[in-house]
């Protein structure tokens, strides 16, 4: 298996989780030159309250709205693992297939949704957390592993940061999207199974007003808020 640098690695538990936590730090790595590739973990098939939109049916349109988010932010490559929405669980099989990916593309930095937010939180925004912060560490880094991976070539590999979004009470890392504030709301237009049709009326201001607060105390206008973590070890 042929190794295919990337710098950054976004893992999504559903298509819009990303557009929501991280899209406008996205575009300005992607400005800055970095490579991003998303991880999309389900097809979020269940998010609907349309009784005559089969789930299979959904699954499509969604594949498209992520599709189109990521081209117009400039993530390189999108990866549909195609779990099925509302059914994500902290599985070896589940945590094997990110390790496999962490060590293709070798991203320095990990995105993903903060499994410890507490109390009301997705299932599989709690899961897809806990299993990437797993993948990450040790599973990535450790030589013995996987050995079936080190025979197909995969080498171990060390993640340097990981950047978990809807951290609630933990956030420890603004992000200045100041100038990529407009992308990430044209990115999230993308998702209209989920924000048009009048289900988020007022998403642009409503955005714009989280953006401020979560700058709050910096020299920024806008941010997007994260725990951040760096492995050191
Ligand atoms: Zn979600």
């Amino acid at each position: 298996m042929a190794v295919k640098k990337a710098h950054v690695m976004v893992v999504t538990p559903h298509p819009d989780d990303a557009e929501f936590g991280v899209a406008g730090t996205v575009a300005r790595w992607v400005k800055e030159g970095k490579d991003v590739i998303y991880v999309v973990c389900t097809d979020g098939e269940k998010g609907t309250d349309d009784i005559n939109l089969k789930p299979a049916q959904l699954a499509k349109i969604r594949e498209q709205e992520q599709r189109a988010a990521a081209r117009l932010l400039g993530v390189r490559e999108v990866i549909f693992l195609h779990h099925e929405d509302q059914g994500l669980e902290d599985t070896p099989e589940f945590r094997k297939e990110i390790v496999r990916l962490i060590r293709i593309y070798r991203p320095d930095i990990m995105v993903t949704a903060d499994p410890y937010r507490r109390y009301v939180w997705h299932r599989d925004h709690r899961i897809t957390g806990q299993v990437t912060l797993d993948a990450v560490f040790p599973y990535a880094r450790d030589l013995f592993a996987y050995p079936d991976f080190l025979e197909e070539g995969l080498q171990p590999h060390r993640v340097k940061e990981v950047w978990l979004w809807a951290s609630l009470d933990a956030i420890n890392h603004r992000s200045d999207v100041s100038d990529t504030f407009d992308i990430k709301l044209a990115a999230l237009r993308c998702h209209e199974s989920q924000v048009g049709n009048n289900r988020f009326p007022r998403l642009g201001d409503w955005l714009r007003q989280r953006a401020k607060s979560m700058a709050e105390g910096e020299n920024f206008e806008l941010a997007e808020a994260f725990h951040r973590v760096e492995i050191t070890w």
